[in-house]
């Protein structure tokens, strides 16, 4: 029998367990330990409310998590409550599955006034997170200004866009969804240093921005690249590319309809932000292109802005003792490989990019590892105590672990507390969880 330890329970930690089940069957036991009550990492605090189809790839990690072999671990953070040492000691292989939960600086002066937010913070309030439940972005003024040129920037704007009635069948949590009925926001500025052409939005996403109730795209037809251009483009960015286009030609009388304007602001690099205790402008410098990159140009304007929140990539949590990437802000590993018997996998591997899928050959490749690790020898012979042994040591330390049937309780309450037409109102604080499950 082998043990294998997941830490974390998120999209790259399911796939890791499935494909552990699929090569080793029933001679593996496998632990999904995550540091919350409740499971599935971004799929519950980062994919967006109103993207409750995306949302329903749980139920493939449902499907894993229910098996004999695979247990889920919450309410346990490692590093915190157990270390990495402690596990190893109890598993042949402990695979870091912690993602990137931590923003990523804008480097910027002035990012520390108030209202000035990173996307996991305000991605994570309006989902739940219990970290970032208390977050109360001040929404009373009129213009917010989006870092960042990706679908989290995508997401960002289009919740800050929406109406209540467009919201009413997410799972946007109460604090938000009262906070955002309360907004003043009528300008929304997506900010990029570079063009058109260097985008990382995909159509689906930046499709959805045309069809607001009370929203509506500004693109500059000005900042498009020659059309003919385009044809270089693969597809997907082709297909983007199309929807700006479309956007720009769209008559000012139309996009005036909507009271709320989210303004494309291309070949734009923030220099600095300013305001008296909270933020009240930023300021902006042009850029242009020169091999791919962008350049200041010198030329720089002032746009006011009530509040900031930089959508620029994401971070991992170091872990005391394993080495660590800085320059990349993930763990430092050779395709997954760590040191001897540790391993990682999704965004703690490779940093914050790609689908949810893509996390799966990261999983099936982990696994691969494991098992050429086993073979070769590296891993030694089996005899660790797995499950047993983490029990004797949870008791040991008055670990309050919360086992996944303990987590379908606490989902049960999350359903029957929903709104009307929501699928669930889901707890931002782990002791309201943890009342659930008991
Ligand atoms: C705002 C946002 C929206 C997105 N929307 C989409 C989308 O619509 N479609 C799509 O395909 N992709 C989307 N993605 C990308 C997708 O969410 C990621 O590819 C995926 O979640 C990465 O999986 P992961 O398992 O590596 O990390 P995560 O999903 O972050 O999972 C990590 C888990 O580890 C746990 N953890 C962390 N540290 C510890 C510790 N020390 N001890 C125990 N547990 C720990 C966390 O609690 C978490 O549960 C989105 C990402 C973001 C940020």
């Amino acid at each position: 029998m082998r043990h294998i330890a997941i830490i974390g329970s998120g999209p790259a930690g399911y796939y890791t367990a499935e494909a552990a089940q699929k090569t080793f069957g029933d001679n593996v036991r496998v632990d999904v330990f995550d540091m919350l009550p409740v499971p599935y990492g971004l799929i519950r605090t980062g994919v967006a409310p109103d993207h409750q189809s995306i949302k329903g790839v749980s139920r493939r990690y449902e499907k894993t998590a229910l098996t004999e072999n695979v247990r889920f671990v919450g309410n346990v953070a490692v590093g915190r409550d157990v270390s990495v040492a402690q596990l190893q000691e109890l598993y042949d292989a402990v695979v870091l599955a912690t993602g990137a939960p931590k923003d990523r600086a804008l480097g910027l002066p002035g990012e520390d006034l108030d209202n000035v937010i990173g996307s996991a913070a305000f991605v994570g309030w309006y989902n739940g997170h219990p970290e970032f439940a208390d977050l109360n972005p001040d929404l009373s003024g009129d213009t917010a200004v989006v870092i960042g040129m990706g679908n989290v920037a995508l997401d960002v704007a289009r919740m800050l866009a929406k109406t209540p009635a467009e919201l009413e069948g997410s799972d946007i949590v109460g604090h938000a969804w009262d906070a955002l009925k309360a907004s003043n926001i009528e300008r929304i500025v997506i900010l990029g240093r570079r063009g058109p052409h260097q985008i990382m939005m995909t159509p689906k996403e930046l499709g959805e921005l045309g069809q607001l109730d009370r929203a509506a795209p500004h693109v500059d037809a000005d900042d498009l690249p020659e059309e003919g251009d385009d044809a270089l483009l693969e597809p997907g960015l082709r297909k983007s590319v199309t929807l700006l286009r479309e956007y720009a030609a769209t008559p000012e009388h139309i996009r005036a309809e909507k009271p709320v304007a989210i303004e494309f602001a291309f070949f734009s690099q923030p220099n600095a932000l300013h305001g008296d205790g909270k933020v009240s402008s930023i300021e902006i410098e042009e850029t242009e292109l020169q091999k791919g990159r962008a350049v200041g140009t010198g030329k720089t304007t002032t746009l006011p802005a009530n509040m900031v929140v930089s959508c620029i990539g994401y971070r991992t949590a170091p872990i005391p003792g394993i080495p660590f990437d800085e320059r990349a802000g993930r763990f430092a590993n050779d395709e997954g490989r760590i040191l001897r018997g540790l391993y990682c996998v999704g965004w703690a591997r490779r940093g914050p990019s790609g689908t949810i899928g893509t996390n799966k050959p990261d999983g099936v490749a982990i696994v691969g590892h494991i098992a050429e690790d086993i073979e070769s020898g590296t891993l030694g012979r089996s005899g660790k105590k797995g499950r047993a042994g983490f029990d004797a040591l949870a008791a040991e330390s008055g670990l309050d672990v919360v086992t996944f049937q303990d987590w379908k309780k606490i989902e049960e309450a999350e359903e029957a507390a929903a709104r009307e037409g929501a699928p669930r109102e889901k707890f931002v604080d782990i002791e309201a969880m943890i009342r659930a499950v008991n």
